[in-house]
Formats: C-alpha cells, structure tokens, sequence
C-alpha cells in the first residue's frame, strides 16, 4: 500500500492506540479491495503470493487496516509454509485471539488488537522461545524498514 492510499484512511496510525469500531460499509470504502477482503471478510491470500514472505530486513510490520504494530523483524523466521511467519507478536494485546472451527478445522484466529482485522492463524509448532508460529497474509501488514534508525545508530557510532 502506498501513502497515497493512507491519506483516505482515516484511523491509519502508528501511535493512536485507541481501539477502532467502524462498519464494514464504512471500511470497505477506505481499504484496498485485496486488505478488505483479508482483513473483513477473514480471506487468505495464497501460499508464497507475499514478497514479505522471504525478506530478511531489520523493521515493524503495522496492520495493513489501522497502523497498528503487530510483529517486529527480530521474531520473523522461516517457515516454509508460505505465509510471513512470527513466533511472538510485539506486544502481548497488539493481537487478540478467537477460536476458528472453520473448514473443520481446530485453529486459532489472529487479529488486529487496534482493529480487529483478520491477520491469520497461530500454531504451536514454531520455534523457541515460545513455541509458536504466527502464520500471517502479506497483505494485512505494513512493513517498515527500520533504516532510518539504522543509519542514525551508524553516524552516533562512528562521531
Ligand atoms: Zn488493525
């Protein structure tokens, strides 16, 4: 998503914590189709369809819906299912949890904390320290490089 697309989100924020109740007429009309259908309608994108599935760059990746941080790069790992994956969110309420029976199958939902946004499914056979594994579509999340920070740590070091 590009910022030009956020300018006609109104909730859209990486400090605003309050939480967001909106109407899905409401949210329809100021997400991307393909965030709409993931983060409303609980869709999937496909397996290995996310250029986040496989980079490896230092950064917070925001809820693609609201600019909630979800998951920082240091928790990211490899898990060959095809989904960015996460064994541990960046803070315990920046995600909640619902049971999913769905497609008969025992999974457990995550979602946005701030919004609610449908992000995935979480599993418990990730790896250590917790155990589990966070499997989340590319397109609900916003990620952000943390060069800037990088660049500043840099210049510190070496004046
Ligand atoms: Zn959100």
């Amino acid at each position: 998503m590009d910022d030009s697309t956020k300018k006609t989100n109104p909730v859209y924020s990486h400090t605003d914590t309050s939480k967001v109740n909106m109407s899905e007429e409401e949210w329809k009309k100021i997400l991307p189709e393909d965030v709409y259908y993931i983060a409303r309608k609980k869709g999937t994108e496909p397996a290995w369809s996310s250029p986040l599935e496989t980079i490896k760059d230092k950064g917070t990746y925001y809820c693609a819906a609201c600019g909630n941080a979800l998951f920082v790069s240091d928790t990211k790992f490899e898990s060959g299912c095809g989904w960015p994956s996460f064994y541990q969110p960046v803070s315990k309420g920046s995600v909640i949890y619902a049971p999913d029976h769905s497609y008969g199958m025992n999974r457990t939902e995550v979602m946005c904390g701030r919004c609610k946004a449908h992000l995935g499914h979480v599993f418990d056979d990730g790896p250590p320290p917790t155990g589990l594994r966070y499997c989340i579509n590319g397109v609900v999340l916003d990620f952000k490089k943390a060069k800037e920070a990088e660049e500043k740590f840099n210049k510190e070091k070496k004046d």
